[in-house]
């Protein structure tokens, strides 16, 4: 079998488009365009990569983007200031605070000073804990747009058995806990998973996002299952000496065992930032008492 290539950048430029059409009705009711902060600290490339086209991004759906850069050298009690700042003003309806914060901030502190109707990363222990309990929630970008590609090639998702690698807050647990809400018969695998190969066989589908570059071989994969691929890992390229990126997945391999399965790049890359889009837009409707709209 060769597997269905899941087009994650079509999805997500479907999505964008869906979002930016919604964008002109809240203006109308609320008299504005909904809004979206990002605060970067300091000066790391890649953070600076993806908080400028989340800023292009934004702005092409139509909505506000707020960009507030502070120095490497910024005090936690500073960058809270900035935080509690955005919390009170109403035109800002998602807050994004880019991650990783340099040492003398601690991460933790600061995502539990953003107000939760604000947090469209979902990170927030409130939005976490709705999560779990099956509230309405905001939904951390990543995952959430891993179910969407889900969903959009298998419909429904009862009774499989889904197979989650990595238990991260940002990606692994949330990806369980939206798999569990679907009705999957969810497991998430680690570091300390004994027989991983053998875990990954009983999945009708696998979720990897470990951050070890195509770890996930094909031999692992059930006959037709649908294989998704968080990881983004550079590595060097044999035939030239520069990097190429690759990921959690021995794509060559799981694509021969796979019904569906996602590339990278192209497959959930391109989905994180349409669904931070989507979430300052539900974000913004909930924030003025509106319903988001259907179909998001
Ligand atoms: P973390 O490093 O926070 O978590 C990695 C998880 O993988 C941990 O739970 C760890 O287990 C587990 N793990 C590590 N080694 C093994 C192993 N040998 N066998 C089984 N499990 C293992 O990573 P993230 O969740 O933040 O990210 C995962 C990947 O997804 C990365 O490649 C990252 O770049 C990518 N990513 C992509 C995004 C996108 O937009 N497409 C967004 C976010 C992340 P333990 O808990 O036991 O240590």
């Amino acid at each position: 079998m060769t597997a269905e290539i899941i087009d994650g950048k079509a999805f997500a430029a479907g999505l964008r488009e869906r979002v930016g059409a919604a964008v002109p009705a809240f203006h109308k009711a609320s008299g504005r365009a909904p809004g979206l902060a990002v605060v970067l600290v300091g000066e790391d490339p890649a953070s600076q990569v993806y908080v400028r086209s989340k800023g292009k991004a934004t702005l092409a759906a139509g909505m506000q983007s707020f960009e507030h850069k502070l120095p490497a050298s910024v005090s936690q009690d500073d960058l809270i200031a900035v935080v509690e700042a955005l919390n009170a003003d109403d035109m800002v309806d998602g807050i994004l605070v880019q991650l990783p914060l340099p040492p003398q901030i601690d991460e933790k502190a600061v995502i539990a000073t953003i107000d939760p109707m604000k947090d469209v990363d979902g990170f927030h222990v409130v939005n976490a804990g709705k999560l779990a309990v099956g509230e309405e929630a905001l939904v951390p970008c990543t995952p959430l747009g891993c179910l969407m590609l889900l969903k959009d090639k298998l419909g429904s998702l009862s009774g499989l058995n889904a197979v989650v690698i990595g238990r991260s807050n940002i990606v692994g647990k949330p990806m369980a806990q939206l798999l569990l809400q679907e009705s999957c018969t969810v497991t998430v695998a680690h570091s300390r998973t004994k027989d991983l190969p053998d875990v990954v066989r009983r999945a009708d589908i696998v979720v990897a996002a470990v951050g070890r570059p195509e770890m996930v071989k094909g031999d692992w994969i059930k006959p037709g299952a649908t294989v998704i691929d968080v990881g983004i890992n550079r590595v060097p390229a044999a035939e030239d000496g520069k990097t190429r990126l690759v990921g959690d997945v021995d794509y060559a391999s799981a694509a021969e065992a796979a019904s569906a399965i996602t590339p990278v790049p192209g497959g959930v890359g391109p989905m994180t930032i349409a669904v931070l889009l989507r979430n300052t837009l539900v974000a913004a409707h909930r924030r003025v008492g509106l319903a988001p709209p259907a179909g998001l």
